[in-house]
This record gives structure tokens, sequence and C-alpha cells, in this order.
């Protein structure tokens, strides 16, 4: 059997280890960094924590027998993508990543890209007051001296301090639909929208309710990644291993 390390946290991760799961000749697992404390867990074997940086994961690649390594984690999660990167060529091992587009703009869209989060808070300076934050719970700190501008902190774990002093927190994972997103953008008076450019249909509501409430939105763009293999589906993610497994002697 051909052991796959699918570095994972996201929904294309999972599905991706129930495609692999159903290939003859191969055995995913599945790794994630421990961040949440309930995750969604994928089908199949599933190892839990970081592995000690690029030299760390070297030696997990060896010591573990993997085949080949697909990066399919979230497209803000650079570090582990540079260390599996590294790792790979290391070792010699296959790597493939699962990168999901980023999203696209339509000529009515208000979007304004940041290069960083510390932009996006610093872009608030000259803009409305009410504003909605979906970034996760970990990078709010360039934040929490706005204090002429009230927040609405979405994450799905409670979100790490500091704060800004004018917020609430709602607790929630997507899938959102739209109407949903518009109704609480227009419950707590919303003007402006914070986010990461993460891609992918599962959290995209939020940036239709803003076009549709012509709203402004601080669209943070993804960090730079590792130049390897890449592919934007799940399915071609499973044909790209399959063909490197082969078929079953
Ligand atoms: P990161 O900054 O790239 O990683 C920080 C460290 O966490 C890595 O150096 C690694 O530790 C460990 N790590 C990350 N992903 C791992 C994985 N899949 N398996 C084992 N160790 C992992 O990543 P992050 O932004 O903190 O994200 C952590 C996880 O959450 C990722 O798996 C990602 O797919 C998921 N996620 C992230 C976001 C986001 O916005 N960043 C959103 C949704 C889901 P060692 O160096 O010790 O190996």
């Amino acid at each position: 059997m051909a052991r796959v390390l699918i570095l994972g946290g996201t929904a294309e991760a999972r599905a991706l280890a129930t495609a692999l799961a159903g290939l003859p000749g191969v055995r995913p697992i599945s790794s994630l960094a421990g961040r949440v404390a309930a995750p969604a867990l994928p089908v199949g074997e599933v190892r839990i924590g970081g592995f000690g940086g690029a030299a760390g994961l070297t030696r997990w690649l060896a010591t573990e027998r993997i085949a080949a390594v697909v990066d399919a984690t979230h497209p803000f999660a650079a570090t582990i993508s540079w260390s599996a990167a590294e790792a790979a060529l290391a070792t010699a091992i296959p790597i493939l990543a699962l990168r999901r587009p980023g999203w696209s703009q339509r000529p009515d869209d208000d979007w304004r890209r940041q290069p960083s989060v510390a932009a996006a808070a610093a872009a608030l300076n000259s803009l409305p007051e009410w504003v909605f934050l979906t970034i996760g719970r970990t990078e709010l700190a360039p934040f929490a001296g706005l204090d002429r501008h009230w927040f609405l902190i979405r994450s799905i774990e409670a979100p790490q301090p500091p704060l800004p002093a004018r917020h609430e927190v709602l607790l929630a994972r997507g899938p959102f639909s739209v109407r949903s997103e518009i109704e609480l953008m227009r419950a707590h008076r919303i003007e402006v929208l914070v986010t990461k450019d993460s891609g992918g249909p599962l959290t995209e509501a939020k940036l239709v309710a803003a076009r549709e409430l012509r709203m402004p939105v601080l669209l943070v763009e993804r960090p730079p990644v590792p130049d390897v293999p890449a592919v934007a589906t799940v399915e071609q993610a499973r044909d790209w291993v399959a063909a490197l497994v082969g078929p079953p002697a």
C-alpha cells in the first residue's frame, strides 16, 4: 500500500481523504495542526500536531515511509506549505499542492485588496464605523487599538486576545447562505467587511452579501507559497495520486 500524506485542515483535504481511501493500493493519512478542539475529521488514518518544522517533517516522511505528499492546507497556512516543499525536496518524495483558487471580483464589487492583516486594519482609518471581521481568530491584534470602530468578530472558536474595545463575538462555522449573511449584516448595521481571500464556495456568501448591500470589502491577499506542482480540484489531486501509484500489482 502506498501511504499518502494529506496535509489538511480544509474541506478539500477531507474530500481528498475520502477520494484516496477509494483508490486501490493507496492508504491516505491526514495531518491536522491541532488548532481546533473538535475538528471535522477526515475518513481514514489521522495524526494531529506539528512535525517540528521542515526538519521534523523530513524525518517523519522517511520514518513513516510516505510515498507522496498532498499539501491541501488553507491558502493562508503558508508555514506548513514551505515546510512541506522543503521536506519533499530533501526526501525526494513527490509533492502536489491542492490550492483552491481565490475569489473573483465582479464589476459591481467594491474590493480593496490589502497585502496583510495589518494593512487592512490601517485601511479602516478612512472607513465607516461598523465592521464585520472574518479573518479567523488568531490575527486580531492589529485591530485592538481601533477605538472608533465597532466589530462583529466571527470565528469558529473563541478569538485570541487582544481584541478591539468595542466588539461582539459570533462563534460559527460555515457554510453560510447569502440570505443569512445579509440578515446578519443588516442586523448589526455593518458598513465594511474585512476578510481574507480564502476562496472556495463554503464562505463566499459574505462577499455576495457585501455586493448586494454595496459595501466596501477589505480583502487580505494570500501569502506567497512555494513553487510546487499544483492543482485546483480534489479530482485532479486524486488523479495525480492514482497516476503516481499506478495499478495495483
Ligand atoms: P501555518 O501557519 O502554516 O502553520 C504553523 C505551524 O502549524 C506549522 O509550522 C506546523 O507546525 C503546524 N501545522 C500547520 N498545518 C499543519 C498540518 N496540517 N498538520 C500538522 N501540522 C501543521 O498554519 P495555520 O495558518 O496556523 O493553520 C493551521 C491549520 O489550520 C492548517 O492545517 C490549515 O489548513 C488550517 N486552516 C488555516 C486557516 C488560516 O486562515 N490560516 C483557515 C482554515 C484552516 P510544525 O512546524 O511544528 O510542523
